[in-house]
């Protein structure tokens, strides 16, 4: 008998099983909006300008490759706070940021979830948005939280349902973990407006929650860094010692390169200090230290200022297309008197769109015009472009005709 004769396949993942059926199909329409990563006007990987220059500087620098620190390249975290909190942001002033680099953004949220596993008192259950990233789900159960949701997603409006979100998050016991998607949610594309940003930093506030923000998409969503900050800077402002996870996957095109950072707001040096040190005692037996070349990437590019001014317009151009993007897929589908309202399309942000498809549509859209999303109706913007924007409206209207 074999020693895994008992081990039961388990399901394959829902976003990577929809890039093996499209890669099955010979059509030379087909087309993927399954996956999560930005496309290029031809549908083709991109690698952002400025990451060939610093990679061309790195290069030349000839740099050892010797072992990061287990919390990584100081250079790279400090950028990455700097970046998300703004340089003059009081716990980066007064030194009470903690902070490490991670393997992406997913490495960011499994360093902070076992941190709050093992740390945080008043409670270990984390109130995640119905719907989020799946992935949200499996990492903070592997940290040992409880997982709870609250309402986000309005399916009557394809928007966001803020007063069912509001009364969950009231009625969540006081001193909850409540993890707010920055910018960009996904899979709903849907954002709060800053009002109601404002709105929800009163109301965690009031109910002591402890706020958690992932932040994948820092740019990526509207162009702007700082427009799409607003949260995480408008809730340290006031006063909540909130926990950020950052990826450079989507904002530098660094998806293979795995880096990311998580910071805990303290409040003293002395307290960042001992969170420095358990952050550490995470770290190690996982992975004891992370890789070192994308954050010297990024270092070379956050830290020179004008690869950093060129950067800021590589991020707008990505953000544009896609926005772009959602203008001729809205007015193609209105000019092909499609059935349904669309304004969603346009009215969404970042990455991905809910299209409010039905799982039968989105079946039909495989077979009929090898068109693959998720069941769920996400579409992959990124993955539409001036040569196929036309073909996948088409195959929409005709699919909910
Ligand atoms: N959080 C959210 C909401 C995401 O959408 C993603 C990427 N799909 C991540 C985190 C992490 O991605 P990565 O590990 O590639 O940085």
């Amino acid at each position: 008998i074999s020693v895994w004769g008992s081990v039961v396949a388990g399901p394959p993942d829902p976003i990577l099983g929809v890039t093996e059926k499209f890669k099955a199909d010979k059509s030379p329409k087909k087309i993927n909006l399954g996956v999560g990563a930005y496309r290029d006007g031809n549908g083709k990987p991109y690698v952002l300008p400025t990451v060939k220059k610093a990679e061309q500087k790195l290069f030349e620098a000839k740099m050892d490759k010797e072992y990061l620190p287990i919390t990584g390249l100081g250079s790279f975290t400090k950028l990455a706070a700097e970046l998300a909190y703004g340089k003059d942001s009081k716990p980066l002033v007064e030194d009470r940021l903690a902070i490490s680099q991670s393997i992406s953004g997913t490495g960011a949220l499994r360093i902070a979830m076992a941190f709050l596993g093992k740390f945080h008192e008043t409670s270990k259950t984390i109130y995640l948005p119905t719907p989020t990233w799946g992935n949200h789900i499996p990492i903070a159960k592997d940290s040992g939280l409880t997982v709870k949701h609250y309402k986000y997603f309005d399916k009557d409006t394809v928007g966001l349902d803020f007063e069912g979100m509001k009364a969950d998050i009231k009625s969540a016991p006081d001193g909850s973990i409540v993890l707010l998607h920055a910018c960009a949610h996904n899979p709903t594309g849907v954002d709060p407006t800053e009002a109601q940003w404002r709105e929800l930093s009163d109301l965690v506030k009031e109910k002591k929650h402890f706020a958690f923000f992932d932040m994948a998409y820092q740019g990526f969503a509207s162009g702007d860094i700082l427009k799409d900050a607003y949260a995480v800077r408008y809730f340290v402002e006031q006063g909540h010692q909130i926990l950020l996870c950052q990826s450079f996957a989507k904002n530098m095109g660094l998806y293979g390169e795995r880096v990311g950072a998580v910071s805990f707001v303290c409040d003293s040096p002395e307290e960042k200090a001992k969170v420095d040190s358990q952050l550490k005692i995470i770290v190690r037996p996982m992975y004891s230290n992370p890789p070192v070349h994308g954050a010297r990437l990024v270092s070379e590019i956050l830290g020179n200022q004008e690869l950093y001014n060129e950067w800021l317009v590589e991020v707008k151009g990505m953000a544009d297309r896609i926005i772009d993007m959602r203008t001729k897929l809205y007015d193609t589908l209105v000019r092909l008197e499609t059935p349904g309202e669309w304004k969603h399309i346009k009215s969404q942000i970042g990455m991905f769109s809910f299209t409010g498809l039905k799982p039968e549509q989105v079946e039909k859209l495989a077979e009929k015009a090898s068109i693959y999303l998720t069941k769920d109706g996400r579409i992959s913007m990124a993955g539409l472009n001036d040569g196929n924007v036309e073909y996948f409206a088409e195959s929409v209207s005709k699919a909910v005709k």
